[in-house]
């Protein structure tokens, strides 16, 4: 099967793509050859291929799993760019490629060592593939001083480098870094198309896998979550019913807290277990037994870890409390097409009646103005406000008003 068999939905990227990696495949060749490219702009104006691309599109459309197999088919030695079955592509393809380096963070943020260390893998000439790519999957998470030593290794990359970076949109990185990537966005998937790919990928029940891709939106993480997990459903059953059972400010701020409470509970389970075993391997590397003390000399190393642990189990908590938020504004669009008799699908089937009652019970600038409060929780849980805080505080513009 090809490498573009898990990026659904996107054909007009693909087609940017595989024009891309021909055009590469060719610049390549005439590398092999002899032919000297100019110097600083191997791929020139015009050409397909380029030296730095941002891949754009929104959370959940698959951005990092169409620029994986971007990498790929530039690596590819098979007939077509992204065969799917050469040694190269199934390398990049289960991330064994020594010249794909991928940095993929679970923490808030990108460091600054970290960027250090790819522009360093940038500058290497490729082991064994055709490019060195260098695939960034969060490039937002980088503060600007970070960003800026990024600049000019994306500027004049070596000629056989390629930069990947990801983001949700263009705005998400400085304007002198998106004015020196060719830029590649993706849509948000058809539902049909995200459904057969959780049946054929993660073997889901077809009538479950078109439901959970209805109701997440087409976000394939989301989706793949609520078709896999059978808890998943009653949980954001319950949340969804917060809008029409929340009697008073006590009823908002319980609702607040047991939410908090369950995406830490959700966020622990999902980092716990590798948490261990990282800090298992550690403390093995640095010679020590199990729980034998930690001598004052080594401290620092596991307290870095511990650190690394706790940012990572705020980005998994904020990353369930988001999902929550999803989910509201899908009702509430439902709730808003209703009053504006828009003829659309509802996401939220299941939950027709309680739409219908706030629908009844309220009007369309009520709703506008619960979409901008969610919109803003959501917001104020990516800048680090306390949860607990942010989460009350929508809960109570949330409630029926009498
Ligand atoms: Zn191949």
């Amino acid at each position: 099967m090809s490498v573009w068999a898990d990026v659904v939905g996107q054909e007009a990227v693909v087609a940017v793509f595989e024009a891309a990696a021909r055009s590469a495949r060719h610049e390549a060749q005439r590398r092999a050859d002899g032919v000297r490219p100019e110097p600083g702009r191997a791929a020139g104006a015009g050409s397909a291929m380029s030296h730095a691309w941002l891949v754009t599109g929104p959370p959940g459309s698959g951005r990092s799993t169409a620029a994986r197999a971007f990498a790929a088919s530039l690596q590819c030695t098979g007939p077509e760019p992204g065969c799917g079955s050469c040694k190269p592509c199934r390398e990049v393809m289960d991330g064994s490629h020594p010249d794909v380096v991928r940095l993929a963070t679970d923490k808030l943020l990108i460091t600054m060592e970290e960027v250090k260390g790819l522009i360093g893998e940038a500058q290497r000439r490729p082991w064994s593939g055709r490019w060195r790519v260098i695939l960034v999957e969060d490039a937002d998470r980088m503060v600007e001083r970070t960003t800026n030593v990024l600049l000019k290794s994306i500027e004049e990359p070596p000629p056989q480098t390629v930069w990947i970076l990801c983001t949700p949109s263009a705005e998400d990185v400085l304007p002198t870094i998106r004015s020196r990537c060719r830029l590649v966005t993706l849509r948000v998937p058809p539902a049909e198309a995200v459904a057969e790919l959780l049946v054929r990928r993660d073997g889901a029940d077809p009538a479950l896998a078109a439901r959970a891709a209805r109701a997440s939106q087409s976000h394939i993480g989301l989706a793949r979550h609520l078709a896999t997990d059978p808890g998943a459903w009653q949980r954001r059953r319950r949340l969804l019913e917060a809008p029409v059972s929340l009697r008073s400010v006590g009823d908002a701020v319980l609702a607040a807290a047991e939410l908090v409470e369950a995406a830490q509970a959700e966020a622990d389970e999902a980092t716990a277990e590798r948490d261990a075993a990282e800090k298992a391997a550690l403390l093995r590397a640095l010679g020590l037994e199990g729980d034998s003390r930690v001598p004052p000399a080594l401290r620092a190393q596991v307290r870095q870890l511990e650190e690394d642990h706790k940012r990572r189990a705020r980005r998994a908590r904020t990353d369930v409390l988001d999902r929550a938020m999803i989910d509201l504004l899908s009702f509430y669009r439902d709730v808003l097409a209703t009053q504006m008799g828009a003829d659309v699908d509802r996401v939220n089937v299941d939950m027709s009646q309680d739409v219908d009652q706030v629908a009844r019970s309220t009007g369309a600038a009520q709703s506008l103005s619960r979409i901008a409060a969610i919109e803003q929780c959501r917001a104020r849980l990516r800048s680090n406000v306390a949860p607990l805080l942010a989460v009350e505080s929508l809960m109570v513009q949330l409630r029926p008003q009498a």
